[in-house]
């Protein structure tokens, strides 16, 4: 027992002089990866603003968005695809951060909507999204939401279940409406979406939509299998085997796909997913995988011309035509736009440990994905200070699991100093829960000035929705 412990012991602190170095070298501690900059006071300036005035306006946590940089990251996504694809379209993953007027800037810029639910598809139809720019995903579409999406006319509702053709039949029928339809291919066998490949289901449900083509347009094929993946090469492969089953159908039921869907998991270079080992490490002793690394990701140019270049030599060598492509980014498109500002409550020393930092924020209120993803931390007004000891970063819910880092290099911590918790663009809100605190404000930051997007939830907010005795 005694052997053991001092052998667990042993590999930890092997593990965390690695990981420590790792953090001190990494290339990413430069805040010009997110188009930042530390102004004379030393504070984090986001397009002329700084982000301590920001706090003091708005308060603890808060989630503040640069358009500029947003901006920059959505039209270098739709323009690549526009030179290596023409007629293909860009559709912004809703989920992935699903705040209004974060998504109004996104359409604003030329980009649709992929939705994955009734509220997402009723949100784009509020929004003024046209029906042409939008897909609908998911695996469980209400009657209510398959009725919206036919009268919206969207570019394809992508079926995920047998059970969802005759759904969508009989309500276009009832509404004489020909409805566009795609099916989701699944790939992988650990996870619910889609048709399986290799299962019969699949010609099965192409069968089908051709026997109902008075009604359904059998108009797209959908992909989706990975999220922040740093090369094309899986991309490729299903592309490949997309390419085959279009064939397949075109051989049984002379139809002509229009689109490829190949959805998101386009990677950003300032975000690592944890590997299954890593993941295990940082629970098990606690210590932080290596940041990620600039040159193992590939520009997204030479990525989506990999994947395009794939599928135009296999429709030539099928016969078939090159269907149009579809996108469906989500991380690409907001990830590094974002970050998280809360300030430090306090810290605890501990007398074999590390210190524990109390902040406004916590993997269960607002940052989840750091419980599976490495961020870059800053603290905030103090951004050039060198990292000077390592620090367990948690939030205020009542639950040991609510931290946000652990064992961080940080720069010597104070009450009252403000964490920037970099790429908070990408699942963070949408994630974001009001377990015994309301949820935070978001802001937008372009050209000197910065505007409310969302508002701290208020307590009245958090019982709108209850009837009291
Ligand atoms: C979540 C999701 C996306 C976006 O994924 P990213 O990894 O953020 O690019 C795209 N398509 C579907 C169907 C999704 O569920």
């Amino acid at each position: 027992m005694k052997l053991r412990k001092t052998l667990g012991d042993g590999v930890s602190r092997l593990l965390q002089r690695r990981s420590q170095r790792w953090q001190t070298e990494s290339q990413f501690r430069n805040l010009s990866q997110w188009d930042l900059s530390a102004n004379d006071k030393g504070h984090i300036e986001v397009e002329g603003v700084d982000v301590v005035e920001l706090i003091e306006q708005y308060g603890s946590p808060l989630f503040v968005c640069n358009y500029g940089r947003l901006a920059k990251d959505a039209l270098q996504i739709k323009n690549a695809l526009s030179q290596m694809a023409p007629g293909g379209k860009v559709l912004y993953s809703y989920k992935t951060n699903c705040i209004p007027a974060i998504l109004e800037q996104i359409h604003d810029l030329g980009i649709g909507a992929e939705v994955v639910s009734p509220y997402e598809l009723w949100l784009a139809n509020e929004l003024g999204v046209a029906g042409n720019m939008i897909v609908y995903n998911g695996v469980s579409k209400t009657e209510e939401s398959i009725r919206r999406a036919i009268a919206m006319e969207l570019l394809a509702i992508n079926i995920d279940s047998l059970e969802e053709i005759d759904r969508i039949y009989s309500l276009a029928r009832q509404l004489k409406q020909k409805t566009r339809v795609g099916v989701r291919i699944g790939f992988e066998t650990e996870t619910q979406f889609g048709l399986d490949i290799q299962s019969d289901e699949i010609m099965e449900a192409c069968d089908l939509i051709a026997a109902l083509s008075d009604y359904l347009d059998f108009h797209c094929l959908h992909f989706n299998t990975v999220t922040n993946t740093r090369n094309a090469n899986i991309h490729k492969l299903c592309a490949v085997k997309a390419v085959e089953f279009m064939h397949l159908v075109k051989m049984r039921h002379d139809i002509s796909i229009s689109y490829l869907d190949i959805g998101g998991g386009f990677g950003v270079p300032t975000v690592k997913t944890l590997s299954k080992l890593e993941y295990g490490a940082y629970r098990m002793f606690g210590c932080p995988p290596r940041p990620p690394v600039l040159e193992r990701f590939q520009p997204i140019e030479s990525w989506l011309s990999e994947v395009i270049g794939v599928i135009e030599r296999e429709c030539y060598r099928r016969g078939l035509e090159t269907p149009k492509i579809i996108i469906e980014p989500g991380r690409y498109v907001t990830s590094r736009s974002q970050f998280l500002l809360t300030r430090v409550q306090s810290i605890k020393g501990k007398k074999d440990g590390t210190p524990f930092v109390i902040t406004e924020s916590g993997r269960y209120s607002s940052a989840f994905p750091c419980g599976f993803e490495y961020h870059e931390i800053f603290v905030a007004n103090r951004a050039d200070e060198f990292l000077a000891r390592a620090y367990h970063l948690v939030g205020r819910v009542c639950s040991a699991g609510d931290w946000i880092a652990q064992n961080r290099l940080l720069p010597e911590l104070q009450p009252g100093d403000i964490i920037a918790i970099m790429d908070s663009g990408a699942y963070f809100s949408s994630y974001s829960s009001n377990f015994s605190f309301p949820r935070p404000a978001v802001v937008m930051v372009s050209d000197g000035k910065s505007r409310i997007l969302r508002r701290e939830e208020s307590f009245e907010h958090l019982t709108a929705m209850d009837i009291f005795a």
